[in-house]
Parts: C-alpha cells; structure tokens; sequence
C-alpha cells in the first residue's frame, strides 16, 4: 500500500487549480495524468526578464521588459498581414506585431496614448525593431505581477509554457515534506537540498546553471531515481541470495557426446567464458551471472554446455526467450543435438495446446524432462520442476527483474541464473539495468567472418537497391528487409510491411515473405521456416526478427527508413548478416532531411561494428534527447536521470543501495522506511512487496 502523505502525488491532476479537461488532455500527452508525473517534467531553459533597456539599447533576438508610449495602431489589411501597433520610448520607436489578432482586444490592452510595460523577444525586421506577440502586456501599476524570471518547459501542440507554469504551481503547493531517505553524511558532502527542496528549486531557475544536470537540485532527483532502482535491484538480489543455492556440479559426460557433434570447435573466450560459469554453478551460493556477447559471438552454444552442466549434475535446465520465434529458434537449434545425448527437451510457449501444455507440465513436475526451453509461458505459476539447477534468460533486457525472479524462485533450492544479452551496454549502464551481477564477456567471434560491409543509400534510389538484391539473389544468398517503425502503432508499421511485401513481390515474384507482429502463430512460423530453408529468399519485416534469428545463407541486410531506428537496433540487425565465410552487406536505406542525430547513427554505422564503441555513442546521442526510435533498444526509462550526464550517480547510488540492504534487509529503521516511501515515489513498490512476502 502506497503511503497516505504520497497520495496528493498520485491524485489526478484534474484536481489542480486551472487544469481542466482539456489542459488534462495536453499535459497527460506531455507528461502524464499524476501530480507527480507533472513534478518530474522539468524545465529545459528560462527566460530573463530583467533586462530593461532603452529602445536604443535593444539587442535583437534577446529576451528584454519594456516601459512604452503606445502611439497608433495599423489594423491588418487582409489576411495573412500583420496588425502592427507604434511604440516608442524617449530614445526610439518599436513596433508591437499581432498576427490573426482581434482588434477590440488590442484596443482594450493597448490604447493609444498609454503607457504599457511589454515584455518579450525583440527581433529585428527590415533594419526596424519589433516584437512579435509580447509574453506579457501590462499597466505600470501592474509591473508586480512580472516574473522575474520564468522556467521554459517541453511542450506539446496547444499547450502554452504559461499554462503548464500555472499547473505546476498548483502540483508544487501538493508537495508533502518527506523524511529524508540519503545518507546523511552523503548528503552533507554533496550539499544538496532536500527532495522537496531539489523540486521546487528544478523548477525555478534562475541562472544558466540551474537547468544543467550539474546543478545540485537536479543531481539530487537523479540520485533518488538511481536509489531507488538500485533498492529495487538489491532486494531483489538479496532475495535471491537468501535461499540456499544448488551444487551443480559438470560431470561432462552429455558435453562431450554434443561438443563431438559440433561442426566448429569453441573459440578461446566461448571457453573460457563456460569456464566461470560452470565454476560458479559448481558453487554452493545460487549463481546471478550476465553473459554479455555481441550478436553472433555464438552465446547459444555456451549456454547449451551450461544447461547441459546442470543435467549432468541431476538437475533441470530452463532456456527462457522473449519472442516465440527467437524460442523456437532456440529449441530447433538445441534439439538434434540434445537428444543424440538423450537429454529429454520439450517447448513451451502461450501456443502449445492445452493438452500438451498439460502433459509437459506433468513431465516437468515429475522430472521426467531435463530441460525446457519457451518464451515468458514459463514463468505462469503452475510451471512447476522437480528440480530446477539452471535458468539461462536470453535478451534479458526485455524481461523485468521481477520476471526473472519469478523464475528463479521456480526452483527448491534457488537455481543458478544466467542473463546473456546481445547489447553490448556500457558498464555504467548494465549497472542499471542488472544491478551488480558478475559479468562474463565474449570478446572474440567465432573465426572466419568476413566484416560487413555498409553502405548508406537514400530510399529513392531504389534502383540500386534492387540491382544489389538481384546480384545476391543470382550467387544464391538471402535477403532481409526490414520495415520501420512508423509510429508507436502496430497497425501503421504492419501497413508500411505490406505494402513493401507487395511492390517486392512484384519485382521478385515468390521468392518473397512477410513476417510481423500481428501474424499468427503458424504463418509466421512457416514464412520463417521457408527462409531459413530456403524456399524463400526475401523476408520482409517489422522488427521483430531483431533478436535472435540465425540463418547463416542469409547475407543481405536492408533497413528501410534506418534513420529511424536506433544504434543497438541497427547493430543489432545488422548483426543477422555476416554469420558465415560469405561476404555480407547492410543497406541502410535513409529518407531526406535527415536530422543531425540521425545523421550521425548513420555515419558510425559505416564506421564501426564495434557492439561496445556502438552502445557508448549510443548512449551519448540519446542523450542529446532524441526518443524516436530508441524506444525498443531496452534501455531502462527514467523520469530524471539523464544517463548520458549523470552516469557518475550511478555506482554511489548502487553502494549506498547495497550497504542501507545488507544493515536493515526489513527496511525497518528510520532510514529504512524513509527509503521505502523512496521506492513508492518512483513507483518501484513491486521490491516493496518482496521485502513484505519474503
Ligand atoms: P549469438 O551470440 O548472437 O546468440 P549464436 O549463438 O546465435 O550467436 O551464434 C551465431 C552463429 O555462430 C551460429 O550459427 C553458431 O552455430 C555459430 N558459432 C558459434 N560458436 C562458433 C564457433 N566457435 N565457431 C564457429 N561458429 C560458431
Ligand atoms: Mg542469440
């Protein structure tokens, strides 16, 4: 339950003074339907309006307040030309410029022969000084009510920064004190104000300094932000810690009877890697352990060796993925060579029939199955094993911490857990993300890759392009082709993939297949089943084959619109390429008008398929505040914190999150329970819960 001096944050926003429906409408597009999420949308600049200079001592394009003689008004001639307004001063005149303005309005605010004090940019417009739509119009007894200095947020379409100004000082006044939940010997050091403090202050610059992620206000809401997802991530850590594990020990027996199998052997890091695995599995503490490796840097086989380790050791294994075709994959993959080892595997995912599903379920129960593989279909309650020893989650990122605990509390003793990702995120970053598991890393690809080669082409050349499918097509190889995401809607995406499924399959008529999102189950599973085989040679897609897919025959990459997409998932597609000793490409389609953002993901594109130097450049260019595209790559939302600028936090928000755990796990001194209320602000109450049940 949400502590009650939390529950004006929560309340609607409808109940602030002057946020009617409509305004509600606008700023719940902008920022959210809470008080709070009002609370955490924060300035990005302000303006100044000290300046009050002289007509002769206007700079133009600066922000100034002005004291004028109103002099004749020029009603506007016709549509589409301004009403313009003289004004002057003792050293100069000035025009006052309304566009679609109503006259009795002007009349009525500035008549002629008065004395106003206006405030707002002054421009310059053939060689005369003018302002554009003051911000304010006042009578000089009115000066009082001038801010000083005003706060510029974010807006939206039909939203004006003085209504959300308004609103937001309705959702400041609904600020309740709260206990502080910092260190305070931390606190003093980094003489910060308190939460209430920090907020008020974000909201009202009053300097350059003030808006920069630098300033102590803002550094502080990051630092509760991070607190409170690193709480979030070390009760669940000391959840998982505080059941006993299970001693997994390899014999290597069923590992040698697959890695004979194997048409390649192991590189040095795969093996080295399956090292620290298979020794923390062998230890009595429950394994938390991440595999990170770049696309096609072969995670699949460790993981098999590792899961294969588990059954030696009498115990199940668990291979979770996070799309039913990535599964599936999985499972095909997995199979053939399992079962020459007589490992007994089955599949399951929200597709597997009542009546298999039910006799797996048995068979698990029972253990009669020693491994499992499946997408989230895993984690229902009523999955049960006899004896759970390993769970490997695949592109974890997509998963949430929760989820994979719930996995992991699957087993009587808690299971060893291996995370493998393909994003190869930045240290700061898989901090978050992961909180502090132990990392093994795949640092080298399997031998024989060709690098692929990238080029940049605009979408209207798509003469070029086809000339370059019809040369890959003729050498037998296979094509992707993946569709942008066009909105935030499922609906718009699929009709751009069909719509290219049509015009290709014109051009190359049954060779082409179409696979997304909104496809059942077994149409997708064949269209991919005749790609991987073969009998189709061009796939069209939504994103969904971003993850996962494996079809070494397949050496063309095209991403329609790439400019829309992010880094990690270009690299990440561009990733399904390049899997055998033929010579592969990626084509990265682009629209005009490119913005710089996208510009520059391009650019390093071409330069480099470095995962890591790709995540960090990343991780910077989001920072610069582009969102589109990004969405998707994984990376954890926060409210406040500007990853890219207040990385720093991070690890002293992971320490004092460990440290205040490991000295009250009931979170029940003082400190304790302020850090709950914590936890419920940033609406991470979920690790409440565990702590109550637990
Ligand atoms: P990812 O790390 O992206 O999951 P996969 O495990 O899917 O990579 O491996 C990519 C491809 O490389 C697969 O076809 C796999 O069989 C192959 N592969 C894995 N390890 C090796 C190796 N040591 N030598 C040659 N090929 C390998
Ligand atoms: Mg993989």
């Amino acid at each position: 339950m949400r502590p009650e001096k939390l529950f004006p944050l929560f309340s609607d926003i409808q109940a602030l003074a002057g946020v009617g429906p409509r305004v509600a409408q606008y700023l719940e597009r902008l920022a959210g339907s809470r008080v709070i999420d009002l609370l955490w949308h924060l300035p990005t600049g302000f303006v100044d309006r000290r300046w009050e200079p002289k007509i002769s001592e206007l700079v133009p394009g600066r922000i100034a307040t002005l004291r004028l003689k109103i002099g004749k008004h020029r009603k506007s001639p016709r549509r589409g030309i301004p009403y313009k307004i003289a004004a002057s001063d003792q050293t100069g005149k000035l025009t006052l410029v309304f566009f679609r303005a109503q006259e009795s309005y002007l009349l009525e605010q500035l008549p002629e022969q008065s004395e106003r004090i206006v405030s707002g940019r002054v421009d310059s417009y053939a060689d005369k000084l003018q302002m554009v739509h003051p911000d304010y119009i006042l009578k000089p007894d009115q000066r009082a009510a001038l801010p000083a200095i005003e706060p510029v947020y974010p807006l939206t379409l039909g939203l004006s920064n003085r209504t959300l100004q308004k609103a937001l000082k309705g959702a400041l006044k609904e600020m309740p004190e709260l206990p502080e939940w910092i260190d305070p010997g931390f606190l003093k050091q980094q003489q910060w104000p308190s939460w209430r403090q920090a907020l008020e202050a974000a909201h009202t610059p009053k300097a350059e300094a003030d808006i920069q992620p630098q300033a102590p206000q803002r550094q502080r809401l990051a630092y509760d932000e991070l607190l409170a997802s690193q709480m979030a991530l070390a009760l669940v850590r000391l959840q998982a810690k505080k059941s006993k594990g299970r001693v997994n020990k390899a014999t290597g027996r069923l590992q040698a009877v697959v890695r004979s199998g194997l048409p390649f052997v192991l590189t040095a890091s795969q093996e080295q890697v399956l090292g620290e695995i298979q020794a923390d599995m062998a230890a009595p503490e429950a394994m938390l352990r991440l595999l990170q490796g770049d696309v096609g840097s072969g995670k699949t086989v460790v993981a098999l060796l590792a899961m294969l380790s588990a059954v030696e050791a009498g115990a199940q294994a668990a291979l979770a993925a996070p799309t039913e075709i990535l599964a599936r994959q999985h499972f095909m993959d997995l199979k053939p060579r399992l079962e020459v080892a007589g490992v007994r595997l089955a599949f399951l995912s929200g597709r597997t029939s009542k009546n298999e599903r039910q006799k797996i379920l048995t068979d698990l129960e029972q253990g009669r199955l020693n491994l499992i593989v499946g997408t989230h279909a895993l984690l229902q309650e009523d999955v049960k094993f006899k004896d759970l020893g390993l769970v490997v989650v695949d592109e974890q990122h997509r998963f949430g911490v929760y989820q994979r605990l719930a996995l992991s509390r699957k087993g009587r003793t808690a299971p060893d857990v291996l995370v493998m990702t393909a994003t190869p995120i930045p240290r700061t970053l898989s901090l978050t993300v992961y909180g502090d598991m132990e990392v093994s890393r795949i640092t080298e690809k399997p031998p024989g890759r060709r690098p692929v080669t990238t080029r940049v082409i605009l979408l209207k050349r798509l003469d070029q392009v086809i000339a370059a499918m019809r040369r890959a097509l003729e050498k037998g190889d296979r094509i992707y082709w993946v569709c942008p995401l066009v909105a935030e809607s499922e609906v718009l995406d699929l009709s751009a993939a069909e719509d290219r499924f049509e015009t290709l399959s014109g051009i190359f008529p049954g060779q082409v297949g179409l696979v997304h999102g909104r496809l059942k189950g077994e149409k997708k599973d064949a269209a991919m089943a005749d790609f991987t085989a073969g009998r189709l040679q061009i796939l069209v897609s939504t994103t969904v084959i971003e993850v996962g897919v494996d079809v070494p025959e397949a050496t063309v990459m095209i991403v329609e619109h790439a400019e829309r997409f992010g880094l990690a998932q270009l690299h990440q597609l561009r990733g399904r390429v390049g899997r055998s000793s033929r010579p592969s490409s990626c084509l990265l389609l682009r629209g005009e008008n490119l913005s710089e953002v996208a510009r520059s993901r391009l650019a390093i594109m071409r330069q480099t398929d470095d995962g890591f130097r790709i995540a960090e450049e990343d991780l910077r260019l989001r920072g610069a505040g582009e969102i589109l595209g990004t969405r998707q790559s994984g990376f954890p939302q926060f409210r406040v914190v500007d990853l890219a600028r207040q990385a720093s936090l991070l690890e002293p928000a992971r320490d004092d999150a460990r440290l205040a755990v490991e000295k009250d796990p009931g979170l029940s001194t003082p400190r304790g329970r302020a850090l709950r209320i914590l936890l419920y602000l940033f609406e991470r109450e979920a690790a409440v819960r565990y702590l109550k049940s637990g």
